[in-house]
């Protein structure tokens, strides 16, 4: 099950759905599917209803805010109201402290997200990048409860208790294959495994070995086969396991 990956990207125009079908034969049936911008949520709530795998979250993405206008939250929360037996999260949403777009903007649009998930009892699928202190303290100010998922977890350990405490899992993605992940890979190998779930984050953030290709959701396997490695328990409890966290995190999952 791959908790990140944006299938509707236009890099996956040309065969997505040879993509879906290899996943099903490699057992990766659930393709969770964060949303960006509002000018796609369409398209992306209409590949969900063409593809069972294929699991939706709306939001908006700090990276794509150049597009942001403030009716984008009227949209949200009426497609939210329309697609109640479909979407998953509100996602991906948070901080990016490495683009160049207004902090203040970002943080008017994540945590106006963060109220309308409130309102709608909905987990979030957060982004962070140089932002955990200012993600958390919004999280606790804002005395957001469904939790969800952060999106390819990379920080300390007290970091990843804190997101633990305020009822998150952790994505575990193609960053822990480099090496130099040294960092990354201790917490990972440290964390209770009832806390972590798999994603690739397609079509970033390819694996090592894979470096400037297209990653893809198949990749996942890549990613298990290192977690495997830096983990006690066998393989098969922790694919049962992390498939769980992944469900009970999210709504709307099989
Ligand atoms: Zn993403």
């Amino acid at each position: 099950m791959d908790s990140h990956c944006h299938l509707d990207f236009a890099n996956f125009d040309a065969d997505r759905q040879q993509v879906i079908e290899e996943c099903a034969q490699l057992s990766i049936n659930n393709l969770v599917v964060p949303g960006t911008q509002a000018k796609t949520w369409h398209g992306l709530l209409q590949l969900s209803q063409q593809y069972r795998a294929v699991k939706p979250a709306l939001g908006l993405h700090p990276y794509f805010l150049k597009h942001f206008a403030d009716s984008d939250f009227d949209v949200l929360v009426q497609l939210l109201n329309q697609f109640s037996h479909a979407v998953t999260a509100v996602g991906e949403i948070g901080l990016d402290y490495a683009v160049d777009i207004s902090h203040d903007l970002q943080m008017t649009v994540f945590t106006q997200q963060l109220s309308i998930a409130n309102d709608f009892k909905l987990p979030v699928i957060l982004h962070h990048r140089r932002s955990h202190n200012d993600l958390i303290k919004t999280l606790k100010q804002q005395r957001f409860e469904y939790g969800g998922i952060v999106h390819a977890f990379s920080g300390s350990l007290y970091e990843a208790n804190t997101y633990i405490e305020l009822g998150f899992k952790l994505g575990v993605g193609g960053g822990i294959t480099y090496s130099r992940a040294r960092k990354t890979r201790e917490v990972i190998s440290q964390l209770p495994l009832n806390t972590l779930v798999l994603e690739t984050d397609s079509p970033d953030m390819p694996p090592q070995g894979k470096q400037g290709m297209r990653n893809k959701p198949q990749n996942l396997l890549l990613i298990l086969d290192e977690l495997c490695k830096l983990r006690t328990e066998s393989r098969e409890d922790i694919i049962t396991q992390c498939r769980l966290n992944t469900v009970t995190s999210l709504r709307n999952m099989d």
